[in-house]
C-alpha cells in the first residue's frame, strides 16, 4: 500500500502496455494472488504464469471487486468495468513497475545475497540500524523474482534506508533483481551448497550472485570464502573484507565464550577492537560477524557497533500454531510487525476454518514509513476485510486511533502488554483462533505463553511451509488438468487434522480422502468444504456419512447393495460414490470376474452417481515389480472403460499413489492420490533431487542425567549397561508416545547437540535412557528423535519397518506444533 498511489494510465506508460482503460483508477496495491484481496478498488492484479496460469483467476478477482489487470491477453469473458493492460510478459511488467518505483527514491540501499543467512542478516541489520533510520525491507524472506518487486513497492517518502535481500535459484535471475533493487551497498553472506542444483558449477553460482553488486559503492564480504572469486567483484567498488585467518579490514583473531556469550576480538584500522554477541552457534556467529563488518564499513564506531551487537535478538521467521487454552488455536507471530507481514499472517488466520471466531491481538507498528493515521486506517481496513471478529489493540498509538476500528469487530484497547494481560479474563478467550502479532518491544511472547496450553515437552513440529513445498513438487509433475486428491487418513499420517486440511483446501486440491467416516466428520466439523472420499465406510455410520456429505468408496457387492438400499430408504438421489477395482492388491475392490455384473448394477441406478473409478498399486515404488504394475494399470484401464461405457458418462479415473506420480507418469489418468509424499517421504525420489523436504521434527527433553559405572545395569529387566564408566540421560519419550520398544538397547539413536547417541536398556512406557557419555548435557536439554538430519527413513531402517509406520505411530499424546514461514 502506498501513500501516493499511481494513476492507472501512468502505470500503462511505465510498463509500456497496450491498454483498454474504461475508467480512471488509482493503484496502491500490487496483487499476485487472487486469494489475498484486501482492498480491491486500489489493487492491480498481475496474471502471472506460474504453476497455474494467473489468467485463470481473473474471474475470481473480478468477482471480489478487482478492476485493474495486467495480462498477456484479454480474457474471452467480458468484464465491462475492468481496465486491462496487455504486455508480452506479466512478470517483467511487475518488475519494471517496481524498478520504476524504486528509482524515485534517492536513498541508500543495502543489497544482501549469499546462500545462507540472507534473511537473518537482513533482519539483524534492521535491528542494529533501526535507531537513527527509517528503514524499509523485504517482509520475511520475500527475495524472489516476485517477492522482490512486492518488497520494493513498499518504499515510501519517509524511508531513508532500504535493506533488501535477493535470492536466486538459477542463472540469469540476478540481473533482474539487481536492476530493481539497485543496491548502493552490497553484503555477501555465507556461500554454501544451498540450491547448487540450479547451476552448472560452484563458480557459475558465485558469479551469478555477485552480479547483485554491479553498481555498488561498497561491498562487505568474508575474504575466507571468496578466495578464488575475489576478482569477480566489480573493480569500481570499495570493498570491506573480514576474515578469521588472514589479513583483512576486520581480522578476527580471538573467539571465546564468556558467560554464555560469544566474545570476539579483531584488528581494525591498526587497533584492537572487541565485540560480544548473544549467540553461540556457528551460523549465528558468522552472520553476526557479517553484521559487525557492515556496521564498521558504513562508519559506525567500534564502540557503537559493539553496543548495538550486544542486544541482537533472535529472529524467528516462522509463525507458529499450537493448541491454546479453552479450545483456542494460538497463532504466534511475535517476531515483528509491519503491514505486509500482518497481511500474510491475517491470510493464515483466515484459513483457520475450525473456529468461527477469529481474533487479532496487535501492537503498535513502528517504522512503517507511513503517517500514523494513514497506517492505522489501512490496518483497520485490512482487519475488516480479513473477517477478524475480535480486535485487541495494545499500545498508545493504536488506542489513539481506536475510532477506525469501531464499526467492525468487537474491540478492546490497552496501553501496554501488562495491561492487556491483567484484563484477559474479561476478554474471555474461548474456542477462537487467536493471532498474536506484535513489535518486539511489546514482548508479546508473554501473551503467547499465557494463552497457550502448557505443553508436555515432547513435541511433533510440522512445517506447513514444507508441506506446501512438497505439494507443489508433485503438482509440477502433473500434466495440466490432472486433479490432486490428498490422502489425509490417520490424522494426515500422524501430522494433524484440520491444520493440514485447511492448508490443502486453501491450495485448492481437488479431493481429500480419509479411511473412516469419523475422520471425515471431524474435518467437516472444522468446516472443511472439499469433497471427501471415505476409503472404508462402515454401514453403521451411513447416517453420519450422508449428513456430512462424505463420499463412500464402494468395493464389493455387499457394501454397494447396503448403500443403495440405504439411499433408497432415505430418498437420496444421485449420491456421489467411488468404485474401487481390485487389480492385484487383494485388499478391497471388485475383482475381474465381478466387473460385468457390477456394470449391470451401476447402469441407470438413480440412487448413486459414480464420481470416480479407481484402483490401488501394490508396488509402484519397486522396480522389481514393474511388470506387475504394468499389468495392474492395464487391467484398471480395461475395467474403467467398461464401467464408463455402462454408465454412459465419464468418471474421474485414478490409480497413482505417491511413488507412481514420479515413476508412472502414464498412470496419472485424471487424478493422482498423494499420500506420504506430502509429508516429504518418497522412496522413488532420490534424495539429491531435493524438491522434497521432510516436514516433521519429533523432539523431547532430558529429565535427569546419571553417572553409571561399567557393569551397572539400566532399566527394566537389567537389559542395558555401559561398557565403560559413563553418563546416561533419561528422556521424556517412551513406547506410549510411539517410540517403539524395538528401538531399545542401542538399536535406536537420538540427536543430542548434533551428536547421534544410542539408547541404553529397554524403552519404557513414558521414557527411556540414552548414552550421553560423549556429549556435555544437562537436565532440560533438547533431544531430537527425528528431523532432517536423522530422518524418519533412518528410524524405519533401524527397526526394519517403513516410514509410514513410524509417522503414524506417534501418539496423540504428543503435542503438535505447526510452523508457517
Ligand atoms: C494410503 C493410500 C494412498 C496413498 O499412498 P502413498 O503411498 O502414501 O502415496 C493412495 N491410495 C489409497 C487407496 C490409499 O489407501
Amino acid at each position: 500500500m502506498l501513500s501516493t498511489p499511481y494513476p492507472i494510465v501512468d502505470i500503462q506508460q511505465i510498463i509500456n502496455a497496450t491498454a483498454t482503460i474504461v475508467r480512471e483508477n488509482s493503484i496502491s496495491i500490487l496483487l499476485t494472488d487472487s486469494r489475498q484481496i484486501a482492498h480491491p478498488a486500489e489493487s492491480l492484479f498481475f496474471a502471472l504464469q506460474g504453476r497455474r496460469d494467473g489468467h485463470d483467476f481473473i474471474d475470481e478477482a473480478y468477482a471480489h471487486g478487482v478492476r485493474n489487470f495486467v495480462v498477456q491477453h484479454i480474457p474471452a469473458n467480458s468484464y465491462t468495468a475492468a481496465n486491462f493492460l496487455v504486455v508480452p510478459n506479466v512478470l517483467r511488467a511487475l518488475q519494471t513497475l517496481a524498478a520504476h518505483h524504486r528509482s524515485r527514491f534517492n536513498i541508500q540501499v543495502i543489497g544482501i545475497t549469499g546462500s545462507n543467512g540472507k534473511t537473518i542478516v537482513k533482519e539483524w541489520l534492521y535491528q542494529l540500524m533501526a535507531s537513527g533510520h527509517n528503514i524499509v525491507r523485504n517482509p520475511k524472506s520475500f527475495n524472489s523474482q516476485i517477492g522482490v518487486p512486492l518488497s520494493l513497492w513498499q518504499i515510501g517518502p519517509d524511508h531513508d534506508l532500504g535493506i533488501f535481500e535477493a535470492g536466486i535459484s538459477t542463472v540469469g535471475e540476478m540481473e533482474a533483481l539487481q536492476a530493481m533493487i539497485r543496491p548502493t551497498i552490497g553484503v555477501l553472506t555465507h556461500l554454501g551448497s544451498a540450491h547448487d542444483e540450479g547451476f552448472a558449477d560452484r563458480r557459475q553460482k558465485v558469479v551469478e550472485k555477485l552480479k547483485l553488486f554491479k553498481d555498488c559503492e561498497l561491498i562487505i564480504h568474508n575474504a575466507d570464502q571468496l578466495i578464488e572469486y575475489q576478482q569477480e567483484l566489480p573493480s569500481t567498488a570499495r570493498t570491506f573484507s573480514w576474515s578469521r585467518s588472514k589479513q583483512a579490514d576486520l581480522q578476527v583473531f580471538s573467539e571465546t565464550i564468556i558467560s554464555k556469550r560469544y566474545y570476539l576480538r579483531a584488528r581494525y584500522q591498526g587497533k584492537e577492537i572487541e565485540c560480544l554477541i548473544p549467540f553461540l552457534d556457528e551460523a549465528s556467529v558468522e552472520n553476526a560477524i557479517t553484521c559487525w563488518a557492515t556496521l564498521l564499513a558504513i562508519g559506525y564506531s567500534p564502540v557503537e557497533a559493539d553496543k548495538r551487537l550486544e542486544h541482537l535478538a533472535p529472529v524467528s521467521m516462522r509463525l507458529e500454531m499450537r493448541t491454546g487454552i479453552n479450545d483456542c488455536s494460538v497463532i504466534d507471530d511475535t517476531y515483528n510487525s509491519d503491514v505486509r507481514s500482518l497481511e500474510i499472517a491475517l491470510n493464515f488466520l483466515q484459513q483457520q476454518n475450525q473456529h468461527k471466531v477469529h481474533t487479532l491481538i496487535l501492537s503498535d507498528i513502528f517504522q512503517s514509513g507511513l503517517q500514523e493515521d494513514v497506517l492505522y486506517r489501512q490496518v483497520a481496513d485490512m482487519v475488516k476485510a480479513k473477517g477478524v471478529n475480535r480486535f485487541i489493540g495494545v499500545g498508545e498509538a493504536l488506542s489513539k486511533h481506536r475510532s477506525y476500528f469501531e464499526d467492525g469487530p468487537q474491540t478492546f484497547f490497552y496501553a501496554d502488554t501488562a495491561d492487556m494481560l491483567r484484563h484477559r479474563k474479561e476478554i474471555n478467550f474461548n474456542n477462537e483462533a487467536i493471532l498474536i502479532k506484535g513489535s518486539r518491544s511489546f514482548e508479546f511472547e508473554r501473551i503467547s505463553k499465557a494463552l497457550s496450553q502448557k505443553a508436555h515437552e515432547t513435541m511433533l513440529e510440522i512445517s506447513l511451509t514444507g508441506l506446501l513445498g512438497n505439494l507443489s513438487f508433485y503438482r509440477s509433475k502433473l500434466q495440466s488438468g490432472v486433479k490432486m486428491m490428498a490422502m489425509v487418513k490417520a490424522f494426515s499420517y500422524g501430522s494433524g487434522t484440520f491444520e493440514v486440511a485447511n492448508i490443502l483446501q486453501h491450495q485448492k486440491v481437488d479431493y481429500l480422502a480419509v479411511a473412516y467416516i469419523d475422520e471425515g466428520v471431524a474435518l467437516r466439523e472444522a468446516d472443511i468444504k472439499l469433497p471427501i472420499m471415505v476409503l472404508n465406510p462402515e454401514p453403521s455410520a451411513f447416517d453420519k456419512m450422508t449428513e456430512y456429505r462424505l463420499e463412500p468408496e464402494l468395493y464389493s457387492f455387499g457394501i454397494l447393495d447396503k448403500f443403495v438400499r440405504y439411499a433408497q430408504q432415505h430418498d437420496l438421489k444421485g449420491y456421489p460414490v467411488h468404485i474401487k477395482i481390485d487389480t492385484g492388491m487383494h485388499r478391497l475392490g471388485f475383482e475381474y470376474a465381478e466387473w460385468d455384473m457390477l456394470c449391470e448394477l451401476l447402469e441407470d441406478n438413480p440412487y448413486i452417481k459414480v464420481n470416480s473409478v479407481f484402483s490401488h498399486l501394490v508396488a509402484s515404488d519397486a522396480e522389481a515389480h514393474d511388470d506387475f504394475t504394468r499389468k495392474q494399470i492395464k487391467a484398471y484401464r480395461d475395467a474403467a472403460a467398461r464401467i464408463e461405457a455402462a454408465l454412459g458418462h465419464p468418471v474421474i479415473k485414478h490409480i497413482a499413489n505417491t511413488s507412481a506420480i514420479m515413476r508412472w507418469p502414464d498412470a496419472h489418468f485424471d487424478m493422482v492420490r498423494l499420500g506420504i509424499g506430502l509429508y516429504g517421504i518418497d522412496s522413488a525420489v532420490p534424495q539429491h533431487l531435493n524438491g522434497l523436504q521432510p516436514i516433521a521434527t519429533l523432539k523431547t527433553s532430558i529429565s535427569q542425567v546419571k553417572y553409571i559405572t561399567a557393569g551397572e545395569t539400566v532399566g527394566y529387566n537389567r537389559k542395558g549397561s555401559l561398557l565403560h564408566d559413563g553418563r546416561i540421560a533419561t528422556v521424556r519419550i517412551g513406547y506410549a508416545d510411539g517410540y517403539l520398544r524395538a528401538f531399545g538397547n542401542g538399536v535406536g539413536k537420538m540427536l543430542v547437540k548434533g551428536v547421534l547417541v544410542p539408547t541404553v536398556g529397554n524403552i519404557a512406557m513414558d521414557m527411556c535412557m540414552i548414552d550421553v557419555s560423549a556429549v556435555e548435557v544437562k537436565e532440560g536439554d533438547e533431544v531430537i528423535i527425528f528431523n532432517e538430519q536423522q530422518t524418519i527413513e533412518d528410524l524405519a531402517q533401524q527397526i526394519g519397518t517403513i516410514p509410514y509406520e513410524i509417522l503414524t505411530n506417534i501418539s496423540q499424546r504428543v503435542k503438535r506444533v505447526y510452523f508457517y514461514e
